[in-house]
C-alpha cells in the first residue's frame, strides 16, 4: 500500500492534501478548491510569469526546464498557443502525475487556465492514460467556473508516450511516439501551432504560487517524488529541494538502503556518498545522476546493483518505440551485455564495451529513452566495479533469488 507524506516544514503550502486524522484523500471538488482560494481572476499575465521566473519554478515532467523560459518561448512564437497539462507519466516507479489528477484536478486545471493567460493561448487540452484521471478531470471540468475550453486525451500508457513530442502526435490523432527536433513543440505543436506541453505537477505549482505568492519560494522549489524500493513501504512525497536522501529512504522504511536508483529509470545508480545526496536537480546532476520525475529506487544490502540495472535495461529495451534504428539495437545490446554479466557469461571485454557504447549512445535517438538506458549501464560500472567484477563466474551471491526481467520491482501502485 502506498503511503502519501508530507515531509515539509510545518505550514508550507503543499501539494499533498489529507483529511485531519488521515484516511483515504478524497477527490478535492470545485467547492472546496473555490474556498481554499482557487480560481481567483488571473493577474496581468507578465506578473505572474515575473513570479515564475523569480522563483526559478523548473518543470517537473522530467528534463527540469526553466518554466518561465519555456511560457515566453510559446507565448512569442507566431500563431495561437495551446497549452496541454501532460499527466502521462512513463516512468513505472512515480505516481505523482496520476495521483495530482485524481485526487486534485482542479489545481492542475487552474494552472492550464493560467498558463493559458499567460502565453495567449485560446484552447488546452489535458493528456493522459489513467482512467481513474480521467474520470476525476471529466468530473472537474463539468464543475469548474472558468477556464479556456478543455479538451481531455486519453493515450496508451508507455514509457514514452508522455514525451513532449509523442504528447502533440498523439493529440492530433496520431501515434504517441516521439518525433525528431526541431521543431520543437513550442515552434510548432498541436495543429500546427506553438504548443506549450506542461506536466501536470508543474501547473499545479502555477496554481498554488497564483493563490499564495507570499508563500513562492517555498512552493517552488518543493518537490513531488515517489520512493520505493525492495521492502519497505512505498510512499508518495512531498519535499524541500535540498533535503537529503537518507532522510527520504528513512521516512519510507529504508533505512538500511545501500544504494539508489535516481529519476525513475532516468537517472542511474548511485552508491557509495549517496545519503549524503541532496533532493536537487543540479545537485544530482552535478554528481552525475538526474532527478527525472522525482522517483527514487532504494537498494537494499542484499540488493544486487547489477540484477536491477539488468531488469531496468530490459525493461527500456522492451519499451523502444522501435522507430529509430540505433535505439532498437543500442537498447538492445545494452540490456543483453548486462543480461551476459549477470548471468556470469560475458566475454573479459563486456564492461569496456558498456563503458565505450554508454560514452556514444546518449542523444542520438528521438527521446531520452536511449540515454537512460545508457545512463544505467554507466553508473553501474562506475559506482560499482566489483559487483560487475564479481560476476565474471556464476553464482554473485547478491543474485541469489530469481530476478523477474520484466521491470515489475519498479512498478508503484498509486495511492
Ligand atoms: S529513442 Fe527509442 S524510444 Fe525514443 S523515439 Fe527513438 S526508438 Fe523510440
Amino acid at each position: 500500500m502506498t503511503g502519501v507524506l508530507s515531509l515539509l516544514p510545518e505550514g508550507r503550502h503543499g501539494l499533498l492534501t489529507r483529511p485531519p486524522g488521515g484516511g483515504p484523500v478524497p477527490y478535492e471538488d470545485a467547492s472546496r478548491y473555490l474556498a481554499a482560494g482557487g480560481y481567483t481572476p488571473a493577474p496581468a499575465p507578465d506578473a505572474l510569469l515575473e513570479r515564475i521566473d523569480a522563483v526559478g519554478l523548473r518543470g517537473r515532467g522530467g528534463a527540469g526546464f526553466p518554466a518561465a523560459l519555456k511560457l515566453r518561448a510559446v507565448r512569442d512564437a507566431p500563431g495561437t498557443p495551446v497549452v496541454v497539462a501532460n499527466g502521462e507519466e512513463g516512468e513505472p516507479g512515480s505516481v505523482k502525475d496520476r495521483w495530482l489528477l485524481r485526487h486534485r484536478p482542479h489545481l492542475v486545471l487552474d494552472g492550464l487556465r493560467l498558463a493559458a493567460a499567460m502565453t495567449g493561448a485560446g484552447r488546452g487540452c489535458v493528456y493522459l492514460s489513467d482512467a481513474r484521471a480521467e474520470r476525476a478531470v471529466l468530473r472537474a471540468l463539468a464543475e469548474r467556473p472558468a477556464g479556456p475550453p478543455v479538451d481531455v486525451v486519453r493515450t496508451l500508457h508507455s514509457y514514452v508516450a508522455g514525451e513532449e513530442s509523442a504528447a502533440v502526435r498523439r493529440i492530433d490523432g496520431g501515434p504517441a511516439l516521439p518525433t525528431a527536433k526541431p521543431p520543437r513543440p513550442f515552434e510548432r505543436g498541436v495543429g500546427g501551432a506553438p504548443t506549450l506541453v506542461a506536466n501536470v505537477e508543474t501547473l499545479a505549482r502555477i496554481a498554488l504560487l497564483h493563490t499564495w505568492p507570499e508563500a513562492a519560494p517555498g512552493i517552488a522549489d518543493a518537490h513531488l517524488v515517489t520512493l520505493s524500493g525492495s521492502g519497505g513501504r512505498p510512499a508518495l512525497a512531498e519535499v524541500a529541494a535540498g533535503t537529503r536522501l537518507d532522510d527520504l529512504a528513512g521516512s519510507c522504511g529504508h533505512e538500511k538502503a545501500e544504494a539508489v536508483l535516481l529519476g525513475g529509470l532516468f537517472g542511474g545508480l548511485y552508491g557509495t556518498g549517496w545519503a549524503d545526496l541532496p533532493l536537487d536537480q543540479d545537485g544530482l546532476r552535478t554528481a552525475g545522476g538526474a532527478l527525472g520525475c522525482g522517483a527514487l529506487y532504494f537498494l537494499r544490502p542484499e540488493d544486487c546493483p547489477v540484477a536491477v540495472a539488468t531488469e531496468a535495461t530490459a525493461y527500456l529495451a522492451a519499451q523502444s518505440a522501435r522507430q529509430c534504428g540505433v535505439c532498437v539495437s543500442g537498447t538492445g545490446a545494452l540490456a543483453g551485455a548486462l543480461a551476459a554479466v549477470v548471468r556470469g557469461t560475458a566475454e573479459p571485454g563486456t564492461p569496456d564495451k558498456l563503458r565505450r557504447w554508454s560514452r556514444q549512445l546518449p542523444g542520438r535517438g528521438a527521446c531520452g529513452l536511449l540515454d537512460a538506458a545508457a545512463r544505467i549501464a554507466a553508473s553501474l560500472l562506475t559506482h560499482f566495479p566489483d559487483r560487475v567484477d564479481a560476476h565474471r563466474y556464476p553464482g554473485c551471491p547478491g543474485c541469489a533469488g530469481p530476478s523477474a526481467e520484466d521491470g515489475r520491482r519498479f512498478l508503484v501502485a498509486v495511492p
